[in-house]
């Protein structure tokens, strides 16, 4: 009996943290350092990894090019060879060497020269410093579960902010944090300037509006309408599936024509939009403006819950090195997107609600769908799904195409179950169920598990909506 419980108090114990320094001067301005101490004895571990795939990013960018100066040593000190592997990996010291310490520097600078969608690289500018983890972080291959432990060090007088741990007010120059593993932590972003502004929202739990602005923007629109949408998704999921979450919006000044900006991405707390310096809202921006601003954050704060924490295959565990091969894109941004809509309308009144819903589905979705070429239509949901896994954005017609479909899927599900339980459920207590079903089995869903999992809380058989839409546009009928 006693060694049984010693047994199971052995198994309770956390493994060792690593732990990760990142450090940024302003004598050697876009450039980061990075230093990653490894627990005791991580026997074995010897290949560092710089991420190229971006967790919903659907698609890569090669981090690992603006990585430079690798080095490795042991626990005593000692230098330990290191050798570029192919592939964005390091191997570290011969095989009976035990890794206890990696340092490197990363050129933020240069990333931002050379990643041309704004949306996926890290900034540098004068006064103001913005990391997006999974660019600058990397990890030691077999350590991805390990707790992690954050230490920042910024110029000794700028504000500083990690997703991890935000708070009010900012603290100065120093900060930690620690992230549950590698995921957590290469899926969250660090900003830090004179040049940054950060408003609390009302919301529970504690949600941040932080700002990078070098053309004009209204703040205090822009955070008005951020807390209106958080505070619209999270009724609309029924709980919040975060601690706590920053908005962060950045308006840029173009480094060329070839630049992209305008794209949003989600994080597991956090969601970034990116615009050109005269994308801002201002206080003479349209109602229509307004609307488009308070949907795009609606939309990407639904990812919070799908699929950030309720996924189909792909999403989680993530390969890191190469872009997933997804069969659900169409689950994670149609419902996701259907359930923003849907989030909003909730918190207008029942005639503008419906109008609203109408206009979105027929301005977000149908349109979408009508104009698709016919050899995207020709595919099926889960073949287009595929293709978008790399090329969502960088062609967009397939991206489009994968959530319009979604989306109106969505749409017909909801229908249906408010029609045959006679407006007593809807849609909304299918997604709420799932999302407590993800939590409670800590895995992704297979596509044939959703109905069933949806008529659990539902009683409602949507089986046949799914099969419909997943087969090709075309051969339907
Ligand atoms: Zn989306």
């Amino acid at each position: 009996m006693l060694a049984a419980i010693v047994l199971s108090l052995a198994q309770s114990v956390t493994p060792a943290e690593v732990s990760y320094a990142l450090t940024y001067r302003d004598s050697r301005a876009g450039l980061v350092s990075v230093r990653i101490d490894l627990p005791p004895a991580s026997r074995g571990s010897r290949i560092l990894v710089i991420p190229r795939a971006i967790p919903m990013g659907y698609g890569e960018q090669p981090f690992d090019r603006f990585v430079s100066s690798v080095s490795a040593s042991s626990s005593d000190g000692s230098r330990l060879a290191v050798e570029s592997a192919e592939g964005p990996r390091w191997l570290l010291g011969a095989p009976d060497s035990i890794v206890a310490r990696i340092e490197y520097e990363v050129d933020i600078a240069r990333m931002e020269q050379e990643v041309l969608a704004a949306s996926d690289t890290s900034k540098a500018r004068p006064g103001y410093l913005s990391l997006l983890g999974y660019s600058v972080l990397g990890y030691v291959e077999g350590l991805e579960e390990s707790p992690v432990r954050l230490d920042l060090e910024v110029p000794e007088t700028w504000p500083l902010l990690t997703t991890l741990a935000p708070r009010l007010p900012l603290p100065l120059g120093r900060d930690s944090a620690s992230a549950e593993n590698f995921y957590a932590l290469a899926d969250s972003q660090i900003v830090a300037g004179p040049e940054l502004e950060v408003r609390a929202l009302a919301t529970r739990p504690p949600a941040y509006f932080a700002l990078y602005a070098e053309g004009e923007t209204d703040i205090s629109l822009l955070s008005e309408l951020a807390e209106q949408a958080m505070l619209r998704t999270i009724e609309y999921f029924g709980e919040a599936s975060f601690r706590h979450y920053t908005v962060l919006q950045e308006l840029l000044e173009p480094l060329s024509e070839r630049h992209r900006y305008g794209f949003s991405m989600e994080h597991l707390d956090s969601a970034t939009f990116y615009l050109a310096r005269d994308g801002g809202l201002t206080g003479a921006s349209s109602a229509s403006d307004r609307a488009r601003v308070l949907y795009n954050f609606a939309h990407h704060f639904a990812h919070a819950w799908i699929p950030k924490r309720s996924y189909g295959k792909g999403y989680y565990p993530f390969t890191w090195e190469l872009a997933p091969v997804l069969d659900t894109i169409w689950f994670s941004e149609g419902f996701a997107q259907y359930a923003a809509i849907e989030a909003i309308a909730d918190g207008l009144p029942e005639d503008e609600a419906r109008a609203y819903r109408q206009n979105l589905l027929e301005r977000r979705f149908r349109q979408n769908v009508a104009t698709a070429p016919a050899f995207i239509r020709r595919m099926s949901l889960v073949e287009l799904s595929r293709v978008a896994s790399t090329r969502y954005s960088e062609d967009f017609r397939t991206g489009r195409t994968v959530f319009s479909r979604g989306g109106l899927m969505a749409a017909e599900i909801d229908d249906r179950i408010r029609q045959e339980t006679r407006g007593t459920h809807r849609l909304r207590d299918a997604l709420r169920h799932l999302v407590s079903w993800s939590r409670k089995n800590g895995r992704a869903f297979e596509i044939e598990e959703l109905p069933t999992i949806f008529a659990e809380v539902t009683g409602v058989d949507t089986r046949p909506i799914f099969d419909w839409w997943l087969k090709p546009l075309e051969v339907r009928e």
